[in-house]
């Protein structure tokens, strides 16, 4: 049976990115009919400034509003990161596999280190490493998928040049996964800044729909969405990023077409009310479920300490094999 991994930074609320770019997929198709794990990859929260309290209050977070999205626990293996010790264990040979040179080319690296030094702090040794520990998430589980957003892309090819390479020095380990990304939405944009992405930990939350925003916060960020100066409703992604943004958002909502759906609007206006509606539509039950689990965080800890043991039950054994593999 083909075997999904993939997770979820709580390095903030999640986005309605975060929605259409993973976790309805996870939902809707990758819990059915594969054998998926899904996690709350808390280690990675910790390679920028951060806030012991937040960081474990936002774990929580993400994991009820996962359970709310829809991950039913008897048919996923749903778990904190750092509960399961075989990530770091794994980290550190898969460490020993990269180079220095392959780390400092990833692009998100790359701007994470500038806004850091920006910002007057120091950048963290694990902000040049996380790629690898994000390998390290994949490969010790031998999952053949990792259904993820656009911008995670080139991580997930750095995992699969990890695993051929390791396979080759040491004899075949692990197996060598491909990403997965959605036809619509993929990469959703800031509503205030759609040249880039709609991310959790931006410092300006105005452009970014987080997916417990209340119905009129969701419309008032969506009908405040910058666009062109032009008039007509165009599918062009890199003239008029942000007109379509807003068609990817409607498509992705309404499972629709965002080139079709161009032809259908005469005005922005229009286009961004009907989005609006959409998308507080698509949120609502959302909202309502993760009320429900957020009163109820006995069940939430439960589910992820039998979640936590599943996920060691499959990674301890490959995560040995690879030990003794390199020599250990
Ligand atoms: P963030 O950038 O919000 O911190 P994560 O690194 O936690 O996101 O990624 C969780 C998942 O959400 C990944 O699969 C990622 O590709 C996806 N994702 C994040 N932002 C977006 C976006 N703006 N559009 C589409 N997918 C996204």
């Amino acid at each position: 049976m083909t075997r999904i991994f993939s997770g979820i930074k709580p390095t903030g609320h999640l986005t309605l990115g975060n929605y259409l770019g993973a976790v309805r997929r996870w939902v809707e198709v990758d819990q059915h009919g594969a054998e998926a794990l899904f996690s709350v990859v808390d280690l990675h929260a910790l390679t920028v400034e951060h806030d012991p309290g937040r960081v474990r209050r936002l774990s929580r977070q993400a994991a009820t509003l996962l359970l709310a999205a829809g991950l039913d626990p008897k048919l996923c293996t749903l778990f904190v990161q750092s509960h399961v010790d075989e990530h770091a264990r794994l980290s550190y040979l898969l460490e020993c596999t990269a180079t220095d040179g392959e780390l400092r080319r990833m692009i998100q690296y790359r701007e994470k280190s500038v806004l850091a030094r920006a910002a007057g702090e120091g950048v963290r040794l694990s902000l040049l490493t996380y790629p690898v520990l994000m390998a390290a998430d994949i490969l010790a589980y031998g999952a053949d998928e990792v259904p993820v957003g656009e911008d995670q892309t080139q991580h997930v090819e750095l995992t699969r040049d990890l695993a051929v390479r390791f396979n080759q020095r040491y004899g075949h380990t692990f197996t060598v996964p491909r990403a997965t990304a959605p036809k619509v939405a993929a990469r959703v944009m800031d509503l205030q800044d759609p040249t880039s992405k709609m991310g959790k930990s931006h410092a300006n939350g105005a452009g970014i729909v987080y997916l417990l925003d209340d119905a009129e916060t969701v419309r008032r960020k969506i009908m405040r969405a910058v666009t062109d100066s032009g008039r007509d409703v165009e599918y062009d992604r890199e003239g008029r990023p942000g007109v379509a943004n807003l068609l990817d958002l409607m498509a992705a909502a309404t499972d629709g077409n965002p080139e079709a759906l161009a032809g259908v609007y005469q005005s922005y206006g229009a286009l961004k009310k009907d989005t609006a509606d959409a998308v507080v539509e698509l949120l609502r039950p959302l909202r309502e479920r993760h009320a429900e689990l957020a009163a109820d965080q006995g069940h939430v800890d439960q589910v992820l300490r039998d979640g936590a043991e599943r996920a060691r039950g499959v990674a301890r054994p490959l995560v040995d094999r690879a030990y003794r593999a390199i020599g250990l």
